[in-house]
């Protein structure tokens, strides 16, 4: 079975204080996973450790970076690499969330180079992609999806592609309240997997989880993960919500 994963993006939010104060809530619900079952939680790199050591021995449980920088060492101040990453044991890193994208102009190509230092580091990615509202609006997003898989994944050999994790995230969904519909969502998620097929066969588009981003909330969440193509959720709002979120882990097939 393709793991299950709910993922929380913290982004900007949460003083160390109140990031600790919520994963204790969190964690003290105690939620039991399956084998296939993650609950994922992206924090600022400050509370990396922090994280790690507050989930550290909870199954299922995994802490993600929210970024890394596009090479691999040496003289970009405030930037962290992804062998900084490994050295202390972060086993997911997001590559290419839409705020990334528009405020610091990360290009496909840049997020292709921070993809092989990730995996080449051992850390799983967790590719970004999704299109913004003038695009869905013409009624081409799946092309613009297509085009953002291409330009960063498809230069993996099957190997690679296999260990990587998908999230699709219209842009218009991003903490607007306005979720895509399952249907939406379902229909691109299989688009998505069709697109990994034709270039990788359709065995290990089989095994890539691809997640749906864009206001999912606990009154949603069960309703998404419950179509065949979307295997749960990236979260942004609701993340910073101990009932909010653990509803969503709850609502993980
Ligand atoms: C996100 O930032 O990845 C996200 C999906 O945010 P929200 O859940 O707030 O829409």
């Amino acid at each position: 079975m393709r793991k299950k994963i709910a993922a929380a993006n913290w982004k900007m939010n949460c003083t160390y204080q109140q990031g600790e104060q919520l994963l204790t809530e969190i964690l003290s619900s105690n939620i039991a996973l399956n084998d296939h079952q993650e609950a994922v939680f992206a924090v600022p790199f400050p509370y990396l450790t922090m994280a790690a050591e507050k989930t550290g021995g909870r199954k299922g449980y995994a802490i993600a970076a929210q970024n890394c920088y596009n090479k691999k060492s040496g003289a970009y101040t405030g930037e962290v690499s992804a062998e900084m990453l490994k050295s202390i044991n972060i086993p997911y890193c997001l590559v290419g969330h839409s705020e990334r994208r528009e405020y610091f102009q990360e290009s496909n190509q840049m997020l292709a180079e921070k993809i092989d230092l990730l995996l080449a580091n051992g850390i799983i990615p967790i590719f970004c992609c999704g299109e913004p509202l003038e695009i869905r609006e013409a009624g081409t997003q799946n092309s613009f999806v297509a085009k953002q898989l291409e330009e960063s994944l498809f230069h993996l050999s099957p190997e690679a592609v296999a260990g990587i994790v998908i999230a699709y995230e219209p842009i218009w969904a991003i903490g607007t309240g306005k979720t895509a519909s399952a249907a939406q969502a379902q229909e691109i998620h299989a688009y998505l997997r069709s697109v990994l097929a034709g270039k990788y066969g359709q065995a290990i588009a089989d095994t890539i989880p691809v997640l749906y981003g864009g206001s999912v909330k606990g009154s949603n969440a069960q309703e998404l993960f419950s179509c065949p193509d979307v295997d749960g959720g990236l979260v942004g709002g609701a993340s910073l919500n101990a009932e909010e979120f653990s509803t969503i882990i709850k609502s993980l097939p």
